[in-house]
């Protein structure tokens, strides 16, 4: 029998190795293999947990090693894999000697299991090392659908393990996706404060996932449209939820899987740090970016983040995975999240409004500088809230909450099926190089504009054909995607000034 820990580093995590020895000497624990002092402790809690348990600890001085030896171990995951050892060198309970056990969960003092970090990438990797089997919490294994082949074991208290270990059967996931999933949360008709063209182009960035920046004075809509697009509950396909159970379990989101069938949505505040958003530190932690992989990220009042913040966006804007590293280690979280960013267009607020705009030109050039042509450009639908819409023609647009919510499916359908063609599983990160082969009509027709500027366009463009139910679009849709792309700010020529 060999016993398996595991260590929640990295998006991959590290199957740990609990070795075990009873020598003669001064009854204690020894625990080595690099443990962290949040390991070491895990000594004195399960000698508590075995004593309040009604088992005994072995006369002798009892050698835990945790390997391998040079990786530093991190948590409380480890609790229960020590004290099966133990129990198990003394035969006080007996586990099939010829199989392999991953076995998590933290001890109460008083012997309760409880939850851990992890445990959906601990299931996954006791998959592909041919573990047999793995016991645990039973409340959060109950979530998880066990990969096949792993035969799961849910305890409550460690006294269970002198009953024959009960198995959990696998959940079954549903295969796609279905209108009723991807529900509105509030009527449209709370939203009326909203012209139709915010709206629209909103649901159109929320259809194609692609990055949207709501630009206006306050008290324009910014915050009415930021929870417009909040209030579709996005549903998250069954073949992407493995992924995002995996990244929420790193950082302890013990809600299992029902909260995790609709896509995350994150707004973390203008002061979280570099690491907060991108992921890092001692641990390896999944950031911001990778905490809203396949939803939504929401910056409000972007101006105020963090210079490098924001150019550190760049990249995970464009790439669905980001690589994050420490002096010893790397690894990489998926990142396919859709950015919506709101901000003013000055420091003061009052440039785009009917008031007065108090910033000098300085001012106004250190404010965007630090945005940047860079970042604007990636943002491929830009929307201005203060803009006067009332002659835009939206051809097919439905504003009824139920027609809206089974284009937003279609169109979600659509790129799926397309996803093996475009390399990407929502329009909003096809990139240029692709969109050039597959659409080089299009592509030539904007030869006026920069690559970046003609592949948001085609992108957006694919985008209004699927919410049409066309299989390419047209020109129509390229006109379409101009006036998404580059709103009408008024005398003030933002785009101009930063070099856009
Ligand atoms: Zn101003």
């Amino acid at each position: 029998m060999q016993i398996y820990g595991f260590c929640p580093v990295g998006y991959e995590g590290i199957l740990v190795a609990i070795e075990i020895e009873v020598r003669k000497g001064i009854p204690g624990i020894d625990l080595v293999g690099l443990p962290d002092s949040s390991v070491r402790e895990a000594r004195e809690r399960v000698r508590a947990a075995i004593r309040n348990s009604g088992f005994s600890i072995p006369r002798g001085r009892i050698l835990i090693n945790l390997r391998p030896a040079g990786i530093r171990k991190v948590g409380a995951s480890y609790d229960m894999a020590l004290a099966v050892a133990i129990l198990c060198i003394s035969n006080q309970i007996t586990l099939d000697s010829h199989k392999k056990y991953l076995i998590l969960g933290e001890l109460s003092l008083s012997g309760e299991v409880c939850e851990v970090k992890g445990l959906p990438g601990a299931l996954d990797m006791a998959a592909k090392h041919k573990i047999d089997a793995c016991i645990g919490p039973a409340d959060q294994l109950g979530g998880y659908a066990p990969d096949a082949g792993l035969r799961v074991h849910g305890l409550r208290r460690l006294t269970d393990l002198l009953e024959p270990l009960p198995s959990l059967k696998s959940a079954e996931g549903e295969a796609g996706l279905s209108s009723d999933a991807l529900g509105i949360v509030e009527e449209i008709g709370s939203f009326s404060n909203l012209s139709r063209f915010s709206r629209y182009a909103g649901t159109v960035a929320l259809a194609g996932r692609h990055h949207v920046n709501l630009l206006g004075p306050p008290g324009s809509g910014k915050t009415s449209l930021l929870e417009y697009l909040q209030s579709f509950s996005l549903p998250l396909r069954p073949d992407y939820e493995g992924e995002v159970q995996r990244i929420s379990g790193l950082v302890g989101d013990f809600e299992g899987v029902e909260k995790h069938r609709k896509a995350r949505v994150r707004t973390p505040h203008h002061t979280t740090s570099f690491e907060g958003m991108f992921g890092g530190g001692r641990i390896l932690r999944p950031g911001e970016v990778s905490l809203a992989h396949c939803g939504m990220l929401i910056l409000d009042e972007l101006s105020a983040f963090q210079a490098k913040i924001l150019s550190g966006l760049r990249l995970p804007m464009e790439q669905s995975w980001i690589s994050v590293g420490r002096a010893d280690m790397s690894t990489s979280f998926p990142c396919d999240f859709m950015l919506v960013a709101a901000m003013n267009l000055c420091p003061c607020g009052g440039l785009g409004s009917d008031g007065y705009c108090l910033c000098d030109p300085r001012q106004l050039s250190r404010y965007w500088t630090k945005i940047g042509a860079a970042l604007m450009d990636r943002f491929d639908i830009r929307i201005f809230t203060n803009q006067d819409t009332q002659d835009v023609d939206l051809p097919g647009w439905v504003d009824h909450a139920d027609e809206l919510s089974m284009v937003l499916v279609e169109a979600e359908n659509r790129q799926f099926d397309r996803r093996n063609a475009t390399g990407s599983r929502y329009n909003g990160r096809i990139s240029g190089l692709i969109l050039r082969d597959m659409y080089p009509d299009l592509w030539s027709n904007k030869s006026s504009y920069s690559a970046r500027d003609r592949a948001a366009l085609i992108r957006i463009a694919v985008t209004l054909a699927d919410l049409d139910g066309r299989d390419s679009p047209n020109d129509g849709d390229l006109s379409m995607a101009g006036c998404l792309r580059f709103p009408a700010l008024g005398p003030f020529d933002i785009f101009g000034m930063i070099g856009k």
